[in-house]
């Protein structure tokens, strides 16, 4: 699947938030937010105000930047959420959140939604205890993820092993801290979900 490989920093900068990207490295000086608040480009430097319809747009790209998905999947998400009952924002936050991807990240196991994806991409991480290389495969309940056995034995695991104390894990996710194992408790409601985005405007920007 296709995903943005530009300069994350960049996209922040465009929207004028910190969507941090880039795990540990957002929460320090070098922050290019902090360090330069202007969105990039020569002919940008002070933001026009935005109509209503801008301000749909960018909560839209804000919820893609930060979940790391290109437009077209993010639309066939959105479409995903429609048709299922519920709140059609609520559940697109919940399918966005039940990202492998997003889980492994939300489980401590990588710093960002981008190392996420590579750690899964590069078959490190098991799915109801089998290789599952696929950042985009939706968790239900009940199901484990963990790490595949060739990989206990690296250094990322270990360095991983040895911080995951200190990491907060939602509620509806569990984490053995001995074996690195998690397990999908719940499906996570809008309370659980941590993020500033807010779904209205992007359900309004699909209903124009
Ligand atoms: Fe965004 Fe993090 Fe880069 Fe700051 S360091 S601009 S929060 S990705």
């Amino acid at each position: 699947m296709a995903r943005y490989t530009g300069p994350v920093c960049r996209l922040c900068r465009r929207l004028g938030d910190k969507l941090l990207l880039k795990g540990d490295r957002c929460l320090t000086a070098k922050c290019a937010v902090e360090r330069r608040g202007t969105p990039p480009g020569p002919h940008l430097a002070r933001r026009r105000k935005l109509s209503e319809r801008g301000i749909q747009l960018r909560e839209k790209q804000r919820a893609r930047f930060v979940y790391g998905i290109l437009e077209r999947q993010f639309r066939k998400i959105f479409g995903e959420a429609e048709s299922r009952p519920g709140i059609t924002g609520e559940v697109l936050l919940q399918l966005l959140e039940r990202r492998l991807d997003n889980v492994v990240h939300r489980l401590g196991f990588a710093e960002s939604r981008a190392q996420a994806r590579q750690l899964v991409r590069h078959g490190h991480i098991a799915l109801n205890n089998r290789k599952t290389d696929i950042p985009s495969a939706i968790v239900k309940v009940g199901d484990t993820i963990s790490w595949m056995p060739a990989s206990i034995r690296s250094e990322l695991y270990k360095t991983v092993a040895r911080d995951i104390q200190s990491k907060a894990i939602p509620s509806w996710l569990s984490l053995d801290m001995q074996t690195l194992t998690g397990r999908v408790v719940s499906l996570p409601s809008r309370s659980d979900i941590d993020t500033t985005v807010d779904e209205h405007l992007i359900v309004e920007w699909y209903s124009r």
